[in-house]
């Protein structure tokens, strides 16, 4: 038997699932070794002071007025703080916090139950928010302006539009791409954040303070080292921190100390700025296969046989504001001291042409000219 079309918006879901409130809610399996050192408190984050002091004040005022708070726009590469932030901002406000992930908000229904659980005032944070389908983004906009969805019931000359009010609640929009936004959809964050890469003193309070969580001794010039070798993002600290206190465990009597650090970071082909083989096989391949760019990121990515959104999300941004590659209107480009950084010397630019150094196969071994 066909069952009823419940929602207009391209879907024909059964209406127990559609309807079902108490659907258990799909909490997205965060990152298991984030959970444990990701910081509790607003207060306990290092870094990002702007940001925190505007989300503080926003937050405050939510309190004393005892109101929701105004829907707020995180962006910026992986790892910066963004779920760390919507996590902590429920915890200041004492109220209750939902989470789903653009990806896999399909349709309005599968968003539904989350907007009608959300507790008055309470917190439903989209990772990924980019990845919403248009039909979804469409359906949240009345949720988010006058805490409202239309649902169309039946189809064709039957079809009738419910209106179904929800309690006031506030979104947290996490996203790697904030230019992917659509601009109706950015326009309804009162709130748009944009975090930054931390500094090396930043990083090196979070190694120092991760280290004791995770009960490590730890000196200062090893905590300092991780820190510079971790691309300006604490997820990648924290993730060098434990490998360098497994090595410590295995080949060392489990202290870190600078030369242990320096050892564990090298086995996992780490350099001085914290790059690693992925890294450095992205700038090689646009130097050696594509003679320094410029170069779509997609060819890029076919070449080195990886997704493009791994490129665009994890490699390119740090790349970028370390000014290795630049993006220029036809693609990416390899920098002079992105070239310097390879160890060959950059090609010698003549007008609009480009002169490639011999090349030697080997990289440091080339003759500029020719
Ligand atoms: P994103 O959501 O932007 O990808 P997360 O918020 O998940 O990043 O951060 C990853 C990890 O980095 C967290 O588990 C936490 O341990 C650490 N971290 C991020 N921001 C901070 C910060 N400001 N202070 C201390 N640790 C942080």
């Amino acid at each position: 038997m066909a069952r009823e079309p419940l929602l207009s918006a391209a879907d024909a879901s059964p209406a127990s699932e559609v309807f079902a409130p108490d659907r258990p809610q799909r909490e997205e399996p965060q990152r298991e070794e984030d959970v444990a050192l990701r910081p509790k408190r607003m207060e306990d984050m290092v870094g990002q002071r702007e940001v925190y002091e505007r989300l503080k004040i926003a937050v405050d005022a939510a309190l004393i007025r005892g109101e929701a708070l105004g829907h707020i726009l995180l962006d910026g590469p992986p790892g910066l703080g963004k779920t760390t932030f919507a996590t902590c901002i429920p915890r200041a406000l004492g109220v209750p916090l939902q989470i789903a992930s653009g990806a896999t908000l399909t349709a309005p229904k599968d968003l539904l139950p989350y907007l009608t659980n959300a507790e008055e005032s309470s917190i439903l944070f989209i990772d990924e928010i980019h990845r919403l389908p248009k039909a979804v983004e469409e359906f949240m906009y009345p949720a988010m302006e006058d805490f409202r969805v239309d649902i169309t019931l039946g189809e064709g000359v039957s079809a009738r539009t419910v209106n179904l009010s929800l309690r006031p609640f506030t979104i947290i929009g996490a996203t790697t791409r904030s230019g992917m936004l659509s601009a109706p959809l950015r326009d309804r964050f009162q709130i748009r954040e944009h975090l930054e890469f931390y500094s090396d003193e930043e990083l090196t309070e979070i190694v120092r303070r991760n280290a004791a969580k995770l009960r490590i001794e730890i000196d200062d010039s090893s905590a300092k080292k991780i820190a510079s070798c971790s691309r300006g993002t604490p997820r990648v600290a924290n993730n060098r921190l434990r490998w360098v206190r497994d090595y410590a465990t295995s080949r060392a009597d489990g202290k870190i100390t600078l030369d242990v650090a320096k050892l564990a970071l090298n086995m996992l082909g780490i350099d001085h700025l914290g790059l690693d083989v992925q890294d450095r096989k992205y700038m090689e391949t646009i130097m050696r296969v594509f003679h320094g760019g410029p170069v779509g990121v997609e060819a890029v990515a076919h070449t080195l046989n990886t997704a493009t959104d791994t490129l665009t999300d994890e490699v390119e941004p740090f790349l970028l504001r370390a000014e290795l590659v630049v993006r220029t209107p036809r693609g990416r480009k390899l920098t002079s001291a992105g070239y310097a950084h390879l160890g060959v010397a950059a090609p010698v630019e003549t007008g609009s042409e480009l002169t490639l150094p011999l090349f030697d196969g080997e990289y440091g071994e080339e003759v500029v000219g020719g």
